[in-house]
């Protein structure tokens, strides 16, 4: 992780979270990391994960939905779930993807976790964003955190894990798969606009 000294992963009030400790301008690269895991669709079943990195993945946040039609699934892939990131529209993976699997259709297998990028909570108004990157040939994927403003020393990274419009669809999605009702500032005053 670059950066080390101005970041910090610490439990705040959700749980692990990223903090800086300095300024930061918009459009940083603050992290860049290899995937713990990662999958391509391709396999079927859930990613690999680095036998060094078992312990530290275990740590992650780890959800099941109240409605998960895959209840004989591992712990590992349910953090796994929990706690992806997906590449940015546009990217060019290695290999065809195929959608089809065991685990959960309705989320596309394709995605990377992270040691640090995935202790970040979320935000409807998020202050970062994570893009994977493909490098050369059998080379790890590698997810690099970029800011998208620029945040003050102190404040908490966050990401967005459910970028859709309507307030109402955006917290129920979010409630269903990572198990929390978001509440952040942009959740507020649009559930207050619709009160009225
Ligand atoms: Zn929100």
């Amino acid at each position: 992780m670059r950066e080390e000294r101005s970041l910090e992963l610490r439990q705040g009030a959700h749980g692990w979270g990223l903090y800086t400790t300095i300024n930061l301008p918009a459009g940083q690269t603050i992290v860049r990391e290899n995937a713990v895991a990662f999958g391509e669709g391709h396999s079927g079943g859930i990613p690999v994960i680095h036998v060094m990195a078992a312990a530290y993945y275990l740590e992650l946040s780890h959800f099941r939905p109240a409605d998960d039609p895959c209840p004989e699934e591992s712990d590992q892939a349910l953090i796994y779930f929990t706690n992806f990131y997906s590449p940015a529209p546009g990217t060019t993976w290695e290999h065809g993807v195929t959608l089809s699997g065991p685990a959960r259709p309705v989320i596309p297998l394709h995605g990377a976790v992270g040691f640090v990028v995935s202790r970040i909570n979320h935000s409807c108004v998020p202050c970062a964003v994570v893009e994977l990157l493909r490098g050369a040939p059998k080379k790890p994927l590698e997810l690099r955190l970029v800011t998208l403003r620029a945040i003050k020393a102190g404040e908490e990274i966050t990401t967005n894990y459910r970028d859709i419009e309507d307030v109402v669809e955006r917290r129920r999605l979010l409630q269903k798969d990572y198990g929390f009702l978001c509440e952040c500032s942009r959740c507020l005053e649009e559930l207050g606009k619709r009160a009225k």
